[in-house]
């Protein structure tokens, strides 16, 4: 089923139920499925209506609309198009893919190809999260690593974009979540909007404090993928937290598991004695890119990264369930779980 019709009867019973939890000092909460995820949005101020959380959720369906490569939820989308192109022309984009793009192949270069937004022959060789996932042989992953190059990426004057052999392809799954919760974040605001807390599957985007201005408190999931439980609390405000690991998306063959996040150098899920990455950082996609690149990157290069990064921090949680901090966050995080230990 297209994704897009099944968005607007989702938005419809959002609708609904918005207004019917609508009482005096409670939240403005909505939900709705996009982006492959549950989306929540609880508006803390006062006064507002419901569609103003049905116009968030239309921003976010048009963004998906524009950046997904799923052919099984889109016959067309710009990166689709682009991505079909590959070897032959220049598709021209919109601004929104543009900056996407923009900004995935500056984090490409920023981590040395850890993040790859060229990522895309091998995410589906893989098949992770769809009905096709397998484990592919030893040649077919050799010629899809052969088609991964971030520095092979032309977005061109005009908002065009080119990608030189066919077979090439850009995958924009690690950070278009972070893109649409700023976008989503900046509407709010821009309607008013001074405390709210958005959480896109597990990106959460805190606007403001809370209403009564001291910081929000938020969770940090325990890397077994259990939602319910954390590991510890960060005490925040005005920040975007979010979280990469190995159990958001995976499937089994032979008793192995295989997840969703990819190293180009391997062809191979990244392994590294990591469980998961947190990153906190203003703008959600700046949290959303670095979270992926520094699960790829693994602790030690991971960390050093974020150290540069004045603008982030982050959390590392390894498999021998230490927890290892960057300088900057150690006073807003509360370690909770006694099963797992500071560095
Ligand atoms: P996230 O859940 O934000 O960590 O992003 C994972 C998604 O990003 C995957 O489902 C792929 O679509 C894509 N991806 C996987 N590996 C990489 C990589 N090395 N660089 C960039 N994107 C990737
Ligand atoms: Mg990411």
């Amino acid at each position: 089923m297209k994704l897009r019709t099944l968005v607007f009867p989702v938005l419809l019973s959002v609708s609904l139920l918005v207004s019917s939890c609508q009482r005096s000092n409670e939240p403005l909460r909505g939900n709705t499925y996009l982006l492959g995820t549950v989306l929540n949005v609880a508006v803390h101020d006062g006064g507002y209506r419901e569609e103003l959380i049905d116009r968030v959720f239309e921003r976010v369906a048009e963004i998906e609309a524009r950046m997904s490569t799923s052919t099984t939820d889109y016959e067309t989308t710009e990166l689709l198009a682009v991505n079909r192109a590959a070897g032959a022309n220049p598709v021209s984009v919109s601004a929104d893919t543009y900056a996407v793009l923009q900004e995935a192949l500056h984090f490409s270069r920023l981590t040395n190809g850890a993040f790859d937004v060229t990522i895309w022959p091998l995410v589906t060789l893989w098949g992770i999260g769809t009905d096709s996932a397998r484990v592919p042989d030893r040649v077919e992953i050799d010629d899809a690593r052969r088609l991964i190059d971030y520095s092979a990426l032309e977005l061109l004057p005009g908002r065009e974009v080119r990608l030189p052999l066919a077979g090439m392809g850009v995958d924009v799954g690690a950070i278009a979540k972070g893109y649409a919760a700023d976008e989503a974040s900046r509407i709010l605001r821009e309607a008013g909007v001074e405390h709210a807390l958005l959480d896109f599957g597990g990106n959460i985007l805190l606007l403001g404090s809370k209403p009564d201005g001291s910081p929000w408190r938020i969770g940090v999931q325990r890397p077994d993928g259990e939602r319910s439980s954390f590991i510890g609390v960060l005490t925040l405000a005005d920040q975007s937290v979010v979280t990469s690991g190995p159990y958001e998306r995976f499937f089994e063959q032979d008793g192995v598991r295989y997840h969703h996040i990819l190293d180009s150098a391997t062809g191979y899920p990244a392994e590294n004695g990591l469980s998961q990455v947190t990153i906190v950082a203003a703008r959600s996609m700046v949290a959303d890119a670095l979270s992926t690149a520094c699960y790829v990157l693994g602790l030690e290069e991971g960390r050093a990264l974020v150290e540069s990064l004045p603008e982030a921090e982050a959390i590392f949680v390894t498999e021998d369930r230490v927890v290892h901090l960057t300088e900057g966050i150690g006073d807003r995080f509360e370690l909770t779980d006694p099963a797992y230990r500071l560095e």
